[in-house]
């Protein structure tokens, strides 16, 4: 089993508030201990579901803040400046078929615009809101639409109550793993790291098995794993704090812009649509 885990830090157990996700913070190194442990706990439970090939692809902030040396040594680490961010490295081999059997999501967070899900937000503090098939959604439902082009389900997501709430409207299939409770925006009540690991790390089992069992055809507690699917054409919308802000993001071609601050992209290819989404945002970054 080839198993293929994107890890974010604002839905890590313990991390609270966006001020020590950020490498400049003086907390930060202890938000990457915490995302480190979480990160182990998922490729543990994976090697115990049977993963034989294991990517981490670190897909926070600058996207190198996992400790190398620090990780299990079953794992290989993606860091650095990736074009395709989040799912980096999970694009389909030279055969065309996918990479990797399973997606375990770790560290996830709510939507932006959530109303209490802690550090919410959708790939930067741009969006206040982002939209896929007219409904609300957050990295996890995007991301999980490109994998799922690539032919790839996700098998666990984990992270706050919220993001659990929200995933069970996405992603029905996928394990979700609660370890903090959303109190607001910024601040939330976690569970111990180590039984956060332990949560984690049973789940990333689950996910691997189930994922195993899926590919085999095998009945599964839970149910086979699925790919995320929607009606042609994909729609992604995302609506910005300000119109300048839109403008940019709207330069893309096949770019609509509508309303006061949104953008709209359509397409029947969802991997344009999410390189549509992903080139938006960094063109939302340029604006000051
Ligand atoms: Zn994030």
């Amino acid at each position: 089993m080839r198993v293929y885990i994107s890890v974010d830090m604002e839905g890590i157990g313990g991390v609270s508030h966006p001020r020590p996700t950020d490498p400049k913070d003086v907390r930060y190194g202890a938000s990457v201990a915490l995302m480190v442990g979480e990160t182990n706990g998922a490729i543990e439970g994976a090697l115990d579901g049977g993963a034989t090939d294991i990517l981490v692809n670190d897909s926070h902030w600058n996207m190198y803040n996992l400790l190398p040396a620090d990780l299990h040594p079953a794992a290989r680490v993606l860091q650095g400046q990736k074009a395709w961010s989040m799912v980096a490295g999970a694009m389909p081999g030279p055969d065309g078929g996918p990479s990797f059997d399973v997606a375990l999501f770790v560290g996830y967070h709510a939507r932006a615009g959530h109303p209490t899900g802690t550090i919410a937000h959708t790939y930067s503090s741009a969006p206040v809101e982002t939209r896929l098939a007219g409904r609300p959604t957050g990295e996890y439902g995007l991301n999980a639409l490109v994998l799922g082009a690539w032919g790839i389900p996700v098998g666990l997501v984990a992270g706050d109550d919220a993001l659990a709430e929200e995933v069970a409207g996405w992603l029905p299939w996928a394990e979700r793993v609660v370890v903090k409770t959303a109190d607001g925006t910024n601040s939330a009540s976690s569970v111990h790291p180590s039984v956060a690991c332990e949560r984690v790390r049973a789940g990333a089992q689950r996910a691997v098995e189930r994922a195993a069992a899926s590919a085999s055809g095998r009945d599964v507690p839970g149910g086979p794993l699925r790919t995320l699917e929607l009606e042609r054409p994909i729609v992604i919308e995302v609506e910005y704090a300000r119109g300048v802000v839109a403008d940019h993001a709207a330069i893309l071609p096949g770019a609509e812009r509508v309303g006061d601050r949104g953008v709209r992209f359509m397409s029947d290819d969802p991997v344009v649509a999410f390189r549509a989404f992903l080139a938006g945002i960094r063109l939302a970054g340029s604006v000051e």
